[in-house]
């Protein structure tokens, strides 16, 4: 890809997040995050020039790889992926600027044990399977309150700074809408808790998440595909 159609494709998603936010609430803001895994280095450095500052990738190897590459620019880097157990200690070396998938109780107790040995804290979310789909990870809405409240007491090193959903992977927008719905009342729920992000939309769903109250959205295929 070269410059000009990355560019391209930078200012019409910007606009198009612009309208969206504005059907929200013209004070609403909302950050991008550019998921390049779909992607290499060099688009990156050409996204991160033509001024995106934050990146997500979903798998702790490729995150790390990354960082690296790039370590002479000031990127935020997000972590969205499934973490296994085996790969905690890499992620906290790593240290993301944002950690978006705590999936459940186990995993924050395990991250903090870890956290504890290397002395060091990460911010994250909570993910919520919305749409209660078995083939994705998260809590269950009805206890994502609940694990959320337990995970900020029982885990010192772990700054929860709010809630992550993917949706609901269907055709049918009532369906998405709902499950972004769901999680945005989670979402308002926590916010007397200290809660400010709640990453919701990607691609194909991003305009309907920020109109649910998204203020993050994650965005991969329709900038670097
Ligand atoms: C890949 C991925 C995205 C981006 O998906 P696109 O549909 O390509 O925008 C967002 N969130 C998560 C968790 C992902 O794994």
């Amino acid at each position: 890809m070269d410059r000009s159609q990355m560019q391209e494709k930078l200012d019409k998603l910007i606009w198009r997040v612009e309208e969206a936010r504005v059907r929200r609430s013209e004070h609403h803001i909302v950050k991008i995050v550019a998921v390049s895994k779909y992607t290499d280095i060099e688009n990156i450095r050409m996204l991160y020039d033509l001024g995106q500052r934050a990146f997500g990738e979903n798998k702790v190897q490729s995150l790390q790889e990354r960082i690296e590459a790039v370590d002479d620019l000031p990127v935020e880097w997000h972590f969205i992926g499934r973490l296994q157990k085996n790969k905690i200690n890499h992620l906290i070396r790593a240290n993301p600027f944002l950690m978006q998938s705590l999936d459940s109780l186990e995993l924050a107790d395990a991250l903090q044990k870890r956290l504890e040995t290397h002395n060091a804290n990460m911010e994250c979310l909570l993910q919520i399977n919305s749409a209660k789909e078995e083939t994705k990870a998260g809590v269950m809405p009805e206890e994502a309150e609940e694990i959320y409240l337990k995970v900020k007491e029982s885990c010192p090193n772990i700054t929860l700074r709010g809630v992550m959903t993917i949706g609901a992977h269907v055709e049918d927008q009532k369906v998405i809408k709902q499950s972004f719905e769901t999680t945005y009342s989670i979402f308002e729920k926590l916010k007397k808790h200290g809660a400010d992000i709640c990453s919701m939309g990607m691609s194909n769903d991003f305009e309907l998440a920020i109109e649910c109250g998204s203020n993050m959205v994650r965005i991969g295929s329709l900038i670097f595909k």
